[in-house]
């Protein structure tokens, strides 16, 4: 069965309590304050359909960081709530706890019309899947929306178990809408030519995505920590650069293999230094001497990577191109965000660090996509689906 969305015109929240996840995981600083609002923005397009579609009640629900099953104070949903409430312009009342007692009374009280239940993770049922827990949630709603792409790929009871509790009223958000749109650009007969970019440093981590992308894709660059373990298997010398006996075999296959052989594009330059604190130096060539380690791609590099994206229809980007929290290691993730926001081309960018680089270089809004979820997404490219959206396909 297909997904259902909210904006279905079969679908009907007249006067209906709305039980609605969320991803409100947003970062915050030593204050206590939200450093980047994305994610809390991105969701409030739903709440608003909701409410202006008639919805009597929502109940919005949402993790935050990694309380790991225990009440910890700085993981309490409160800045959100305060910052919901300053966005809707409305009453927001944040639970003391997902299962507080308090919860019945306020459901049929006809103000606040916005509850927002304490993070669902202080209770060590939602990472486990429990169905008790699933059960005591679904109670609060007569229907359920699911808007958490970036947990999609976790099975908690928020996000998975509780589906089952609410068949044939189950529906997908807007912001999932928007999300497995954009991905399908990429999964289902990209554009050609069809480039990935892949950097950053957990070479394990990904090695199931580029295993996945090397067959679709046209090209693919790999840059950051990334390149070295490909570099390796080359039988260049990487110095001290970041690499794993392990993932130099793993890159060896990858190489290996005919797909390998013909789309991956190396670095041909670098900037290393003797140590993450030590002093920028460029060195013009793949091969690193032995007491350097590569921060981050070169020059050339830069100038190569530039002219296979311009022939790009379809750029996919995940992971930075070096260490680009220092200045000095920062100029080849900053110029490839530059050239991606650049290009004509469908443009998804995933993943926490990329995000952060190409909001760093002011380009955010010249980017196709950019996607709430790192992980999910990955994830989804990966295997083209994800549990809590498979399960909510069954649960209409
Ligand atoms: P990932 O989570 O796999 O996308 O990795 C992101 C992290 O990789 C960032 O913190 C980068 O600073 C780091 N990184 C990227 N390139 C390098 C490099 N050449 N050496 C060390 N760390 C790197």
């Amino acid at each position: 069965m297909d997904l259902k969305y909210i904006d279905d015109p079969a679908v009907n929240f007249e006067g209906k309590k709305v039980l609605a996840r969320f991803d409100f995981n947003v970062p915050l600083n030593e204050k206590l304050e939200i450093t980047d609002t994305t994610r809390i923005d991105n969701s409030i397009p739903t709440i608003k359909y909701l409410l202006e579609n008639g919805a009597d009640k929502l109940i919005l629900m949402s993790h935050f960081g990694r309380p790991k099953g225990e009440r910890v104070d700085k993981y309490s949903l409160e800045p959100v709530a305060r910052y919901l409430a300053e966005k809707l312009d409305s009453e927001v009342i944040l639970t003391e706890s997902a299962t507080d007692s308090g919860i019945n009374t306020l459901l049929n009280l006809s103000t606040p019309k916005i509850i927002l239940l304490e993070n669902l993770r202080f209770h060590p049922e939602e990472e486990a899947n429990d169905p008790g827990f699933a059960k005591t949630l679904s109670k609060y709603g007569d229907i359920l929306v699911e808007d958490a792409f970036g947990t999609s790929h976790r099975k908690h009871a928020s996000t998975y178990g509780i589906i089952e509790y609410f068949r044939n009223n189950a529906f997908g958000g807007l912001l999932l809408k928007n999300e497995l749109k954009a991905l399908d650009k990429i999964v289902k007969n990209p554009k050609k030519p069809f480039v990935a970019i892949i950097g950053g440093a957990k070479v394990n981590d990904k090695i199931k995505i580029i295993t996945r992308l090397i067959t679709t894709v046209d090209f693919m660059l790999i840059g950051g920590a990334m390149a070295y373990p490909f570099l390796k298997a080359k039988g260049h010398s990487i110095g001290t650069s970041l690499c794993s006996d392990e993932d130099v075999l793993l890159a060896e296959k990858i190489l290996n293999s005919p797909s390998g052989k013909a789309k991956i594009i190396l670095p041909v330059d670098h900037m290393v230094a003797s140590s993450i604190n030590g002093k920028a130096e460029y060195i013009d060539s793949p091969v690193i001497a032995g007491d350097k380690m590569g921060l981050d791609i070169g020059e050339k590099t830069i100038e190569l990577f530039a002219r296979t994206l311009k022939q790009a229809m379809t750029i996919l980007w995940n992971g930075p191109m070096g260490l680009f929290e220092k200045d000095a290691f920062a100029k080849g993730t900053l110029s490839i965000a530059k050239i991606v926001a650049d290009s004509d081309a469908f443009s998804l960018v995933g993943g926490g660090d990329s995000v952060a680089a190409i909001k760093k270089s002011g380009m955010s809004d010249k980017i196709s996509h950019i996607s709430t979820g790192g992980g999910a997404s990955l994830k989804y490219i990966e295997g083209g689906s994800l549990p809590g959206i498979n399960a909510l396909k069954f649960g209409v």
